[in-house]
């Protein structure tokens, strides 16, 4: 078993980091475990989501806001953070769609994309991976480039035959999704906020989502970490740029938080390693072996 846990996180732009998972990395890096937030995109072509940031000089600047940004971030969450260097590809917008532009993320070839990934997993050599689902959590291109490199990754690092110049290979031992939108927490989140007689601002959103008992069954694992839901939020707003402190984010209560919906959620998709479902932690399997003996042995 190990006794420096290490985990990574591969998110698309800026400001993911922060709102997924932000509070169960928090959890663990005040455990002592290494977090490497790796981040694919510079976020240059995000809109502006604060009305007070919508500014000609903030959007002239906004690569190197987007970047200051993302170290203030990286600095209240604890983490390490590494940029893969591709270009935003951007939301297309309009019916039809208009094509993604030349050079970004999203029409990088996959294998190619994956190579600088790779190395950094063989590099920062983590036990636990994660990433989005196939469907990106959202649509927006750069997350589904973003699982399909994290995957090919997780697949490759371990194989001495794949990507030979990228270091000494190294098996992450566990992949997961992230679920953090998920139907079953919105409705834990509306549901609470009508109890205390509070105007629940999914109402609207949960009448047009029905549930699917297959797509809830996807989260295995639930991690506890309404102690660091603060934590997360002081993350979210270090994005300035991306995040309206007046917006959707903000208008449910941290504490309607912390009491209907406590976790952070994940889908374990690929392990290497024995652990029961459903788990509370990432790391289940691979904690050292005496951290897991019932009370009373020695
Ligand atoms: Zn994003």
């Amino acid at each position: 078993m190990v006794d420096t846990l290490r985990l990574m996180h591969v998110h698309a732009h800026p400001d993911d980091e922060s709102s997924k998972g932000a509070a169960s990395t928090a959890r663990y890096v005040a455990e002592g475990v290494e977090v490497l937030v790796v981040t694919c995109t510079g976020g240059e072509r995000g809109s502006i989501l604060n009305p007070n940031m919508d500014r000609p000089d903030v959007l002239e600047n906004i690569g190197r806001i987007r970047i200051q940004e993302m170290d203030a971030a990286r600095e209240i969450l604890g983490i390490q953070q590494e940029w893969l260097g591709f270009v935003d590809s951007g939301f297309p917008e309009g019916d039809p769609a208009p094509p993604l532009p030349d050079g970004c993320f999203a029409l990088e070839p996959v294998e190619k994309a994956a190579a600088p990934l790779v190395e950094i997993v063989r590099r920062f050599r983590p036990h636990v991976m994660t990433t989005y689902d196939e469907n990106g959590g959202y649509p927006h291109p750069d997350h589904i480039m973003c699982h399909k490199v994290s995957v090919a990754a997780f697949d490759a690092a371990g194989d001495p035959g794949m990507y030979p110049d990228a270091g000494l290979p190294w098996q992450p031992k566990k992949l997961y999704y992230h679920h953090s939108f998920h139907r079953q927490r919105l409705v834990a989140l509306h549901e609470e906020m009508e109890r205390r007689g509070l105007t629940s601002p999914y109402a609207e959103r949960l009448q047009e989502w029905k549930p699917n008992p297959e797509w809830d069954r996807r989260v295995t694992t639930r991690v506890e970490c309404a102690e660091y839901f603060p934590t997360r939020d002081k993350a979210l707003l270090a994005h300035a740029t991306q995040i309206d402190p007046e917006g959707p984010w903000f208008a449910v209560p941290l504490d309607v938080h912390q009491q209907a919906w406590p976790t952070e959620d994940y889908e374990l998709v690929r392990s290497l390693v024995d652990s029961s479902l459903p788990e509370d932690d990432l790391f289940a399997g691979l904690r050292r072996a005496e951290d897991d003996l019932p009370t009373g042995v020695q």
